[in-house]
């Protein structure tokens, strides 16, 4: 791997600077070398992968910290990884699914296939929604005929005035909002992930798994990349001008014909740009938040869930919505893990929780435990990894507020002279495959840039 620890020794003169090691830079460099350019990749952590990163347990274990589910709609993510020679295993495996409802605890196929009041109101949302998004263009949401008005609202307040059964407002919130506040979310922002997975079923389907996880896919890249990747090296300053850029990074800097910023929009706000970038570019920095959560891992001798024909999948609500069976082939132990977020009124349960010595653990297994039996509460082992402590993404998943798509949104993309941006964000889908798309198309467009120069 060409991995760069002084950054004393990085080229001081290339064709591209790439900032970020995450995914989408790595994909954007890989990219630009095979039509030979010059490239160095500037990390400014201590290793490559970002938001992709995984733990290795005492006995050998590998546990997904961070992005895990190949969704069916990754398609260009499912070409890389075969042609890494990376396979993937079916996700979920069947099964009923446990609801958590107050004190009632409800196993089900299908969600409230014995209420149908609740049934009605959440299929029937579900419907309104994906008709409100068949509007929404996927490449350009503040674009939408009625843009100004799904962005003026949050889901919740939708979900207030059209839904009229609290179970269902209930699981719709969890449905859409993993890692933040359905009273904070804007409505507009929620239709554009549904337009860009191509519709409702598709963005709910979990899809399959690496086998091995996607970090062997950065890894991969990386080992097979003909380029410098410098890390621990975060960078301060971009100057930019019409002959290129001065990227500033771990007490040197270096020059090149383009960079690609290659993170999410809000950790590109933490670089100064010089001259300081548009108003509106810089606004769409500052206002792109990613929202608060991690996942939780509760390891057990066997999935015990199975003999009852449990899928794993378990609906909890509050700061711990979710828990799904992440056993892998290659094990006979039994893995449960539980997404956790700070959604509005959960933040508080969220807060006390992580301040308790073991509070996040006894919480989780206490749901845990209501779900699937009192053998689910004592796990042998118990992991929990939280993004919001990480410096470099500092949360995961965005949760944009009302308001900033249809008034700075269209400066996603759009490169700004040679400052290219890429990320999972600016994709033409979303998570992983929108960093994939992302890496590639800056990747074009940085071509462009360096054929047009004198
Ligand atoms: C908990 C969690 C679960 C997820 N689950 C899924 C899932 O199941 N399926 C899915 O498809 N996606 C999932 N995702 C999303 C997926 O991980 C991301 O969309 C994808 O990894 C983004 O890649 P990226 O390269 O765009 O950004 P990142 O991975 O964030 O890479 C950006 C890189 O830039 C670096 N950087 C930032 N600032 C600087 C600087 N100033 N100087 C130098 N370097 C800098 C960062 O350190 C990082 O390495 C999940 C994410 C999280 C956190």
């Amino acid at each position: 791997m060409p991995i760069v620890r002084d950054a004393v020794v990085a080229p001081s003169t290339v064709d591209v600077v790439v900032v970020g090691a995450g995914l989408s830079g790595l994909v954007a460099a890989t990219e630009l070398r095979r039509t030979g350019a010059d490239v160095l990749v500037v990390e400014a952590q201590n290793r490559i992968g970002g938001r992709l990163d995984a733990h290795t347990c005492a006995d050998g274990r590998v546990l997904q910290r961070g992005g895990e589910y190949v969704t069916p709609w990754s398609t260009e993510l499912r070409r890389l990884a075969e042609s890494l020679g990376i396979g993937y295993e079916p996700a979920v495996p069947e099964g009923a699914m446990v609801r958590l409802s107050g004190a009632s605890r409800v196993v089900e196929a299908m969600p409230f296939e014995q209420d149908p009041e609740a049934a009605g109101a959440y299929y029937g949302a579900y419907e309104a929604l994906e008709k409100l998004a068949d509007d929404v263009p996927a490449d350009e949401p503040w674009r939408a005929e009625r843009a100004v008005e799904l962005d003026r609202q949050t889901l919740g307040a939708w979900l207030d005035v059209n839904v009229h059964s609290q179970p269902a407002r209930d699981l719709i919130a969890i449905d859409f909002v993993t890692f933040g506040d359905v009273h904070e979310v804007s409505l507009l922002y929620i239709l554009w992930s549904v337009s860009r997975a191509g519709g409702l079923e598709q963005l709910h389907d979990l899809g399959d798994r690496f086998i091995g996880g996607p970090p062997g896919i950065v890894e991969a890249l990386a080992d097979r990349l003909d380029a410098p990747i410098v890390v621990d090296a975060p960078v301060t300053r971009i100057e930019h001008g019409a002959d290129g850029v001065r990227v500033s990074f771990g007490g040197r800097s270096a020059l090149a014909r383009a960079v690609v910023v290659a993170m999410e929009p809000g950790q590109a706000g933490r670089m100064e740009f010089v001259p300081p970038l548009p108003a509106d570019r810089d606004r769409l920095q500052t206002r792109w938040l990613a929202g608060h959560g991690g996942k939780a891992f509760a390891i057990y001798d066997e999935p015990f869930w199975r003999r009852e024909g449990l899928s794993g999948l378990a609906v909890m609500g509050g700061a711990f919505p979710f828990g799904l069976d992440a056993s892998t082939d290659d094990s006979e132990d039994g893995v449960l893990l539980v997404f956790y977020c700070e959604n509005g009124e959960a933040a508080a349960e969220l807060a006390r929780a992580q301040a308790e010595p073991d509070g996040v653990r006894r919480r989780v297994l206490d749901g845990l435990g209501r779900a699937f039996g009192d053998a689910a509460r004592t796990p042998r082992e118990f992991h929990y990894f939280d993004w919001a402590g990480d410096s470099w993404s500092r949360g995961c998943g965005t949760m944009l507020p009302p308001g900033v798509l249809t008034t700075v949104g269209h400066t996603l993309r759009p490169a700004l002279g040679p400052i290219v941006w890429a990320g999972g964000e600016n994709g033409t889908k979303d998570w992983m495959e929108g960093a994939v798309t992302a890496g590639q198309s800056a990747a074009q467009t940085v071509q462009g840039l360096l054929r047009s120069a004198p």
